[in-house]
């Protein structure tokens, strides 16, 4: 999701970003063309725009197990698959919809029995007058993340363990961090901070925002540690209702929900540009070197996160 305002200038940028796309940067912290390939795989348009409770959606989340599994990532009890229904639609219109939640984690070495969360909405908006929208920004780049920073985490072992969830019918109205919240796999006294990414791809001037540290001042130090050595621009922001012009982001995606249940949630995205929540939200649209430095900003994030847990636990 994520209703946003058009940012004029970024607007004006896009069409040399259709026409050029730097060379990809490769990774020292995970396969840097796996990462391009699978968001290739979940935004193409086989995938019919993935939305909740279609072919496509259940099509794409085949493709998520498939991928968390030769992550290294384990799954709680016999399967990664945690469905749930919801009604969408109103009066006559309103149906149920099979939906569902893809979840594992990677054990800690240290701290087991604690959790960092780190989720990202798989699901998009579907086909729309006969046109796939293909959503690979909103939200291909979230969940190839998943897989980038689960295989990293698997060889490079956390401290505390690292829950991954690809959470279904965010478009639907988070839906599927609701269902994670009523029903979640651990103790929720477990769940330490929520990292929530959606929409990482797109940017022509490297900037990345983080959201939540206005009304967590407590995590700021770790942003400002993050972002001292990142490579793309770590911007806080976005959170702050007073500020003029700036849209606000706090509830625009699933760490809404976990906030919402004391959980601290921080968010990772970029700048809505043209393309979102429309038919142009392609891999060919996308930043790809852009990409692998958010996705690499990530992995940074978890890593310092997961060795300040101990504070962040006792600050919350
Ligand atoms: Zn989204």
């Amino acid at each position: 999701m994520r209703i946003g305002i058009r940012v004029a200038a970024a607007a004006l940028a896009l069409p040399a970003l259709l026409a050029f796309q730097a060379p990809v940067r490769q990774s020292t912290l995970f396969d840097s063309a796996q990462l391009l390939e699978d968001l290739r795989v979940l935004s193409a348009d086989d995938m019919q725009g993935r939305q909740a409770g279609t072919a496509g959606g259940e099509k794409a989340r085949a493709y998520v197990v498939e991928r968390f599994k030769a992550s290294g990532v384990q799954p709680f009890g016999e399967s990664y698959v945690h469905p749930f229904t919801f009604t969408s639609g109103r009066g006559d219109a309103a149906a149920e919809r099979k939906a569902a939640n893809v979840i594992g984690f990677v054990p800690g070495t240290a701290n087991a029995g604690r959790y960092i969360v780190v989720t990202a909405h798989y699901d998009h908006v579907g086909v729309r007058n006969g046109v796939v929208f293909n959503g690979a920004d909103d939200n291909a780049s979230g969940t190839a993340a998943l897989f980038a920073l689960a295989s990293h985490f698997s060889k490079t072992r956390p401290g505390n363990s690292l829950l991954f969830a690809a959470l279904d019918a965010e478009e639907s109205g988070m839906r599927g961090a609701r269902a994670f919240l009523a029903k979640p796999p651990v103790d929720p006294a477990t769940l330490v901070l929520n990292v929530n990414m959606d929409m990482l791809g797109r940017d022509p001037d490297d900037k990345l925002f983080v959201v939540g540290t206005h009304q967590q001042p407590f995590l700021r130090p770790y942003i400002e540690t993050i972002a001292a050595s990142a490579p793309v621009k770590l911007i806080p922001g976005h959170d702050n209702p007073a500020e003029k012009g700036v849209e606000d982001w706090t509830r625009s995606s699933d760490h809404a929900a976990f906030c919402q249940a004391k959980i601290p949630c921080l968010y990772f995205g970029v700048e809505d540009f043209g393309n979102h929540h429309k038919a142009t939200d392609d891999y060919e649209t996308m930043t790809h070197d852009f990409y692998v430095r958010a996705v690499e900003t990530l992995v940074a994030a978890v890593k310092v996160f997961d060795a300040k847990l101990d504070e962040i636990a006792k600050a919350r």
